[in-house]
């Protein structure tokens, strides 16, 4: 699928920017929790009329070009796209910084957009889920019959993409979901802060609606307060190198 979904104006989707927001159908992953269904599973765009092609994007990106300060790639999964970085480059060469959300799944995409100039981005929000030893839970091959993650592949594939991101130089944010404790333990937390460096890790807190597990529904959101001591404690726990 290589159209896309276009959130015309967003204030809260890059930081001190008002940002266009492109959405990419297609993800690697089949978080239970995840919201966003229509582009994880494309099949379900079919037959719609608002999306709209790289070409078209521009075209609206240029007219508002004065009251745009950035763009941002986000999805499903931007790194699914083997012309990403064709795509950043139009972007930054439009004059639009360029700030790409990502799950971390393709680190050698990652570590090829860094690689230029004209291809890196200006900004980077990675998604931490769960510790790297659980992601073989969310992974499609994971989830595929017959086909485990049984190497941890996906794991591994995070923790790569963290370090690239940590030395890249490029300003950069973790973000986490705070999920019911019985499905994530404050130990697991403590476990993903040894992928975070000093940039803002940042935590909202599950809600059930349209997950793309339905079962996810029926739980109930964890306490506001007890996630955000969970990423107290996340954060501590990063400052005495406990983690995994
Ligand atoms: S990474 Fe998970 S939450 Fe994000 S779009 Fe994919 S399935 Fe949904």
């Amino acid at each position: 699928m290589d159209r896309l979904f276009l959130r015309k104006t967003s204030l809260v989707d890059y930081p001190s920017k008002v940002a266009a927001v492109l959405f990419f159908a297609g993800c690697n992953l089949r978080c239970p929790w995840c919201q966003n269904r229509e582009l994880v599973l494309p099949d379900l765009l079919v037959g719609r009329t608002d999306l709209l092609s790289i070409d078209e994007v521009e075209c609206y990106l240029v007219k508002r070009r004065s009251v745009l300060g950035g763009v941002v790639l986000s999805g499903g999964e931007p790194t699914l796209r083997a012309d990403l970085g064709r795509i950043v480059k139009r972007l930054k060469a439009l004059g639009f910084p360029v700030k790409l959300d990502t799950n971390g799944m393709n680190p050698g995409l990652l570590e090829g957009l860094f690689s230029q100039e004209e291809t890196r981005p200006d900004y980077i929000a990675l998604d931490l889920k769960l510790p790297p030893k659980r992601y073989g839970e969310l992974s499609v091959r994971g989830l595929s019959e017959g086909s485990v993650d049984t190497q941890g592949e996906a794991g591994e594939a995070l923790k790569e993409s963290a370090a690239l991101i940590r030395s890249s130089g490029i300003a950069h944010e973790f973000r986490s979901l705070a999920l019911p404790e019985a499905y994530l333990k404050p130990e697991e937390i403590c476990a993903m802060a040894a992928m975070v460096d000093d940039a803002p890790w940042y935590f909202r807190v599950f809600r059930a609606g349209n997950c793309l597990n339905p079962l996810w529904n029926t739980l109930e959101a964890p306490d506001p307060k007890a996630a955000a001591a969970l990423a107290r404690k996340a954060c501590e726990a990063d400052k005495r190198g406990i983690g995994a």
